[in-house]
């Protein structure tokens, strides 16, 4: 690793603890103690839990069938985004006094630019990151991690490293030292197939990731590696996204970690996917108009088709029946999929009313729009990516969560 500096750039991340079931506890203080579990929109699986329930072996994805097994005390609840939603505008409106640039991540996630952010305050980076969980804990009642480096995946490992209610702070110098104890499947963006691969050639550690000759993490990972392992030496390679751009589409997917012919699988995982992506528009006020849906076959082709809706939404009712009615016209029985997508198209800010200014356009040209969409995934991710098995829904092997995949937004 060649030396750098210890701040040549400052980033922040911050990350509600166990954030649907800390929302739900916050309004149902009798909840208080005991495991809560919140369920998908049909009530199928396990989305977000306590960390109690989390210690006796509940996992995301796992369907309540399981889980109620594990955890028969616990309070098994429908999500309620609208109610989530404020809360997380409350905890970003918080942020947004301690820093100018704010990116919303995701509905309890934001990246935060740091630089110069010091000597405003007359603090160290360890003070603001402490007094940005104190004020979110008074003032919105639930507990976030915060994690404070040189680049955006570096912040991003250090809040998940020191959860919950945790403030870690890595400097250039300290960066190393962080690392060796930091797993390549931590690293977010590495999915189960590549640790896998890495795991081959003997690189554990993420700390042995960075010490890779950068050839090497070329040719196993290609550019998104690259990326990470210039990130992961405290270079900044992907930087805050401003919030100001208005998002082309909003893409949730993955793999289904099997090729399947299963459609109960299938749904789960959309289901999954229309979720998470619900809680990313509720997050950043958006809505949509068009959702597409596509299924990866065995062969790697893929089969999609989109659904207008008859008013730009972000209501997890209306999004959840626009995919179950296209996946209904694309699912074939006795076809073997192996991925599968959920992408919102036509979107607005929240509030706007022109629902017929995209009304008009062609059929070639919503065609266009979907290729250009899944190619730029493909692109980001690279084409691994759709088949490297993140999430373990129906909770038949050992889960773990989708954490952090670039981008979470597809942004033109
Ligand atoms: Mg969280």
């Amino acid at each position: 690793m060649m030396p750098i500096s210890d701040w040549p750039n400052a980033i922040a991340h911050i990350d509600a603890d166990c954030f649907y079931a800390s929302c739900e506890q916050l309004r149902h203080p009798e909840l208080k103690g005991r495991p809560v579990c919140v369920l998908s929109n049909q009530n199928a699986f396990v989305v977000a839990k306590t960390y109690d329930a989390k210690a006796k072996g509940v996992t995301t994805g796992m369907s309540v069938w399981d889980a109620k097994k594990l955890v028969p005390n616990a309070a098994f609840l429908t999500p309620d985004f609208r109610y989530y939603g404020q809360l997380s505008e409350k905890m970003f409106s918080i942020l947004r006094r301690y820093s100018p640039q704010v990116e919303v991540y995701s509905i309890d996630e934001a990246f935060m630019d740091m630089n110069g952010i010091r000597s405003l305050w007359r603090k160290s980076f360890r003070q603001i990151a402490d007094d940005i969980r104190q004020a979110i804990r008074s003032e919105v009642g639930i507990t976030v991690s915060v994690g404070i480096s040189c680049t955006r995946t570096l912040a991003k490992i250090s809040s998940e490293s020191n959860k919950p209610n945790g403030s870690t702070v890595i400097p250039g110098r300290r960066i190393a030292r962080f690392l060796a104890d930091i797993q390549v499947s931590d690293i977010p963006g590495i999915g189960r197939n590549r640790t896998a691969l890495l795991e081959k050639f003997s690189i554990h550690t993420a700390l042995e990731f960075t010490r890779t000759d950068e050839r090497t993490i070329d040719r196993l990972m290609g550019k998104p590696g690259m990326g990470l392992w210039h990130e992961l030496n405290g270079r900044s390679v992907y930087g805050l996204e401003k919030e100001a751009k208005l998002p082309k589409s909003v893409a949730r997917t993955s793999s289904m970690g099997q090729v399947t012919t299963d459609k109960a699988l299938i749904e789960a995982y959309l289901s999954y996917h229309t979720q998470r992506l619900v809680s990313d528009l509720v997050a950043k006020r958006i809505i949509a108009q068009r959702i597409s849906v596509f299924l990866t076959l065995e062969s790697f082709e893929k089969v999609g088709t989109e659904v207008r809706l008859v008013d730009h939404t972000n209501s997890l009712k209306k999004i959840a029946s626009a995919v179950q009615k296209a996946l209904g016209s694309i699912y074939q029985g006795g076809t073997k999929y192996r991925a599968s997508g959920v992408i919102a198209m036509h979107i607005l800010p929240e509030g706007s009313a022109t629902p017929d200014l995209f009304g008009h356009t062609s059929t070639n040209q919503k065609q266009r729009d979907l290729v250009l969409v899944m190619n730029e995934v493909n692109h980001r991710f690279g084409n691994h990516s759709m088949t490297s098995a993140q999430a373990t829904i129906l909770g038949k092997r050992k889960a773990d969560t989708i954490r952090f995949q670039y981008p979470l937004i597809v942004a033109h």
